[in-house]
């Protein structure tokens, strides 16, 4: 198993492109939590949410890194390598 990411170069923003789950937003459901892709600020529902967004935009884009954006949470997560970040 890797420890280390070698995708930080594909973080490009750290902004939302939306307040909520894009695909949430559009078929009208909830989610639990929040994750900001790093590489074109979509935002997705976490795997524990019905949607599951933005573990599917990561299968649809390949966008490696992605971050919570719960408050107060600061870390970062490699779909790619699998790993953890304190803070992104
Ligand atoms: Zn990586
Ligand atoms: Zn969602
Ligand atoms: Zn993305």
């Amino acid at each position: 198993m890797n420890t280390t990411c070698t995708h930080l170069d594909q973080i490009k923003t750290h902004g939302k492109r939306t307040e909520g789950c894009e695909e949430c937003e559009a078929l009208g459901q909830g989610w639990v939590h929040l994750r900001l892709c790093l590489t074109c600020g979509h935002v997705g529902c976490c795997d524990d949410s019905e949607g599951k967004h933005a573990t599917a935009h990561f299968k649809a884009s390949n966008h490696a890194l992605m971050k919570s954006i719960e408050p107060g949470e600061s870390w970062g997560w490699c779909f790619v390598d699998k790993v953890m970040f304190q803070r992104l």
